[in-house]
């Protein structure tokens, strides 16, 4: 894994219309991107080479058609647009729209009183019946679930819910940022048995430690070069609505702002995005680690707990393995 930006996560508003317990950043209200400054981000991840663009928020879908303009905009310059969605107003657009999308990604976090509970009432019936709109119209659709102790329980049923609208589930754990920042998250435990839970039922899941749960021990022990795990700053970047440079949604630890310079120098020089490819260097348990290379631990996990963007990973539970 060289440090090339393979994905950008372009967040074109910070208005949403819910208030979700699990929102990692607190979205509700704010600013929204410039027209010409997203077309010059997207210019600049191009050339880049970035393959991936996700158009996230806040929630897209309250600026009216924009983000179906701005999907067309990736795809001009050769990338692959998906959009990120809390499902509530998907079935405003006529369904032909989303196919500019290589796929559409709804949140939702269970069965319904579990999902009403943290996203809010109604939601649960809201996402379904726009999960159902866009599978009828041939749209490919991911449901994507933050999991933390208060919905733990009712994630195999989601999955079960997922296969049977024709959807795909994605796993991601819940940090104790934004919204969240002050309640329960996963135990080392929990965060294994999602983990362990995903490889059961094939979902998607891309937290680092699924790759020292799943991939051969030969593979894991590689000093030095980056194999895999945190993408963070190392093949992912994020754009916020006020152009700040973060290296990943989760981790808001600004590296620059694109008001005064270019995406591809702080992408190159900045201190933060050098410190978080030197993982050689990150506190314990990840520093030293045997798997470090492979996985890297989440940068936005440590940051959170210890205010430190290279600090350990504390949820890891590799100690188990
Ligand atoms: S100590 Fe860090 S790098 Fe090692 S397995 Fe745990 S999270 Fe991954
Ligand atoms: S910081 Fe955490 S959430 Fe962000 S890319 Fe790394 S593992 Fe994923």
């Amino acid at each position: 894994m060289r440090s090339g930006l393979h994905m950008l996560v372009l967040e074109i508003t910070q208005k949403c219309n819910l208030q979700c317990h699990h929102c990692y950043a607190s979205f509700g209200s704010g600013a929204t991107l410039d027209e010409d400054a997203a077309r010059r981000v997207l210019d600049e991840a191009s050339e880049m080479g970035a393959k991936w663009v996700v158009l996230s928020g806040g929630e897209p879908l309250m600026l009216g058609e924009w983000p179906f303009e701005l999907a067309e905009e990736v795809r001009r310059r050769g990338m692959v647009p998906v959009l990120e969605t809390n499902g509530t107003l998907v079935r405003e657009h006529n369904v032909a729209l989303y196919r500019s999308f290589y796929s559409v990604q709804i949140s939702l976090e269970g069965p319904r009183t579990i999902n009403d509970a943290i996203r809010g009432e109604g939601t649960f019936e809201a996402a379904l019946a726009s999960v159902d709109y866009l599978v009828a119209g041939n749209i490919k659709v991911g449901i994507q679930a933050v999991v933390g102790p208060n919905n733990m329980s009712g994630i195999r049923e989601l999955a079960a819910l997922a296969r049977e609208k024709g959807a795909f589930l994605g796993l991601e754990r819940l940090l104790p940022l934004g919204r969240a920042a002050n309640g329960a998250v996963a135990t080392r435990h929990q965060l294994f048995e999602m983990i362990r839970l995903a490889t059961e039922e094939r979902l998607l899941c891309n937290d680092p430690l699924r790759y020292v749960l799943n991939e051969p021990i030969e593979c894991l022990q590689t000093a030095g070069r980056l194999r895999g795990g945190c993408t963070a700053g190392v093949s992912g970047v994020c754009v916020s609505s006020d152009t700040t440079v973060f290296p990943c949604p989760k981790l808001r630890v600004p590296a620059g702002s694109l008001e005064t310079q270019s995406l591809n120098s702080i992408w190159k020089d900045s201190t933060l995005f050098l410190r978080v490819r030197n993982r050689q260097r990150f506190g314990a348990p990840c520093g030293g680690c045997p798997y470090v290379a492979a996985c890297g631990g989440c940068r936005a996990a440590a940051w959170a707990e210890s205010g430190e963007v290279t600090g350990g990973d504390p949820q890891c539970f590799f100690r188990w393995r």
